[in-house]
């Protein structure tokens, strides 16, 4: 049979299939922006990703060559994807939901070293093509800013995985001049890009080639380990948007069409997904990936004195009894303590006994955007009690108790003062509520390193332990709480 006409289709069908995956690609964003879709959103991304793969191992061979080259391009493949996948496949079964935001920056740091190493490959074959007098300058831009870039979230990312996973300590590096030291690389990295595609001499391009890999990785290290805990969401997602303009890059470099599309699409989004919590935060995007532009905190890690206040898990069931109207902020101790399930547990203890109860989401609590939704979501807590920071900040005056569940920094009235390094970062005004039970271990300090003065708030309840078992200590205790309050309430969770 004449294979020759179902092989000229090959390209075609690669192309329709790339066309079909980016689609795909958009419809999971669009899934991904509410609860609601977000798992038909990830069964779009996975299909999208699979139809990619497949149309990429056909279009190799699709490019011809002798049959040695494709056994041994084939066999290639598949070695690197089963490598590739188990290592993704073990990480993926492992790994705990406190582990995810690092396990997301350590494959940033995947992706910009993907674009570095397309760059070298992409400007070796150039060099082989230069050398019969073919110089392409477009392609000389898109392998300068691939390595700029690749090499920037390369070094970036693992930063951020450092701070992130406590291997590297959250507070900035403060080196002096540091914001000049950020302008010249990047003055010196322009100019280097110039004269890298306009002087078509290997014994030139190589040497900038070599300099702004190194000035690239020196600044992506510099840039993270400037940012305070407290800007570090900012960071991650515009870690994030890096990751896709370097697979852009790539995308450009190996003339692979849907890889530029999907790095477009993973740029943009993390572009907007940055901007978003910078809104949040109170923060200005530039002054943000410059490093913390700006005057030193002057305040913040002095240890407060004063007297706190202990609950016990009774105390707590009772004052819950008591209570008609309850908001739960939860924070990352929730997510270490997987304390999610006891807390979906009692939201409906309480809830069926009437009383009302809202979650208060910060948009930076936990380690990752979408954090606490994606663990309340897990535990089946119904999305419409779970409202927005801006939702449900002006109730808190008209609130019994709010459990401040593993949080801190999203919760921490220092933010008002001006030295603070959370300065200006909107918080949930929790202490605004008849009464605030507070679960934590100890009185360490929250991911930024600030004091909380929160905890000697008069009307504040310290209940240390580790979350989940505070939560389960005080559904045991629920049953007796109307020998606690004799309220109304403390009657119906009886019943
Ligand atoms: P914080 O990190 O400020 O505080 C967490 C609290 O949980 C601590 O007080 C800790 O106290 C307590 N805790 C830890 N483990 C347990 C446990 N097992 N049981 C009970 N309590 C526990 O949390 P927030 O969520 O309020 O703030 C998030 C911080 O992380 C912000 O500074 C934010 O900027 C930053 N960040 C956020 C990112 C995001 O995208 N959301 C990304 C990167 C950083 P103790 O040790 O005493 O128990």
């Amino acid at each position: 049979m004449d294979l020759a006409p179902l092989h000229a289709l090959l390209p075609n069908v690669v192309t329709a299939t790339y066309i079909v995956s980016a689609v795909l690609f958009v419809l999971a964003l669009a899934g991904l922006s509410a609860h609601e879709s977000a798992k038909l959103g990830n069964a779009f991304g996975i299909t999208g990703m699979a139809l990619a793969l497949g149309a990429t191992i056909v279009s190799a061979f699709a490019a011809g060559g002798s049959t040695a080259n494709l056994v041994v391009s084939g066999v290639l493949l598949l070695v690197a994807m089963a490598i590739g996948g188990g290592i993704g496949l073990w990480r993926a079964l492992k790994v705990e939901m406190t582990g995810m935001p690092e396990l997301v920056a350590l494959l940033h740091s995947f992706v910009g070293a993907a674009a570095v190493l397309v760059g070298i490959d992409s400007y070796a074959e150039s060099l082989a093509l230069g050398a019969a007098g073919h110089v392409d300058r477009v392609h000389l831009v898109e392998v300068f800013l691939g390595i700029l870039i690749g090499a920037v979230t390369l070094t970036g990312s693992l930063v951020a995985y450092g701070k992130l996973s406590g291997r590297v300590s959250s507070s900035p590096l403060a080196l002096p001049g540091r914001n000049w030291l950020n302008l010249g690389a990047l003055v010196v990295a322009l100019g280097l890009g110039v004269v890298f595609t306009a002087v078509p001499s290997p014994w030139v391009q190589i040497p900038c080639l070599v300099l702004i890999l190194v000035i690239a990785l020196a600044l992506g290290i510099h840039l993270v380990a400037a940012i305070g805990g407290a800007d570090m969401p900012v960071v991650v997602s515009m870690l994030n948007s890096y990751s896709g303009w370097a697979a852009a890059a790539a995308g450009f470099m190996l003339g692979i069409d849907v890889l530029i599309v999907t790095g477009a699409l993973v740029g943009a989004s993390g572009a907007i997904l940055s901007s978003i919590m910078c809104k949040a935060m109170n923060r200005s995007f530039v002054s943000v990936i410059l490093g913390g532009f700006g005057a030193a905190p002057t305040s913040g890690a002095a240890a407060l004195d004063g007297e706190i206040h202990e609950a016990t898990a009774a105390d707590v069931a009772g004052e819950l009894a008591r209570a008609r109207r309850v908001v739960i902020t939860p924070g990352y101790g929730m997510a270490v303590a997987q304390a999610q399930y006891p807390v979906a547990e009692l939201t409906a203890r309480l809830s069926e006994a009437g009383v009302e109860v809202r979650f208060g989401i910060h948009p930076v609590a936990g380690r990752l955007p979408g954090h606490m939704n994606v663990l309340l979501a897990e535990s089946k807590v119904p999305y419409d009690i779970v409202l927005e920071m801006d939702e449900i900040d002006d109730d808190f005056a008209d609130t019994d108790v709010v459990l401040v569940i593993g949080a801190n920094d999203t919760v921490n009235p220092a933010a008002a003062d001006p030295g603070s390094p959370i300065a200006g970062m909107p918080v949930l005004r929790v202490w605004e509520a008849a009464r605030v039970v507070v679960f934590k271990r100890s009185m360490a300090a929250g991911y930024a390193g600030v004091q909380n003065p929160l905890f000697f708030e008069d009307g504040t309840r310290m209940l240390f332990g580790d979350a989940k078992e505070s939560v389960l200590a005080i559904l045991a205790a629920l049953p007796t709480a109307e020998s606690v309050s004799g309220g109304a309430a403390g009657a119906r969770l009886r019943a």
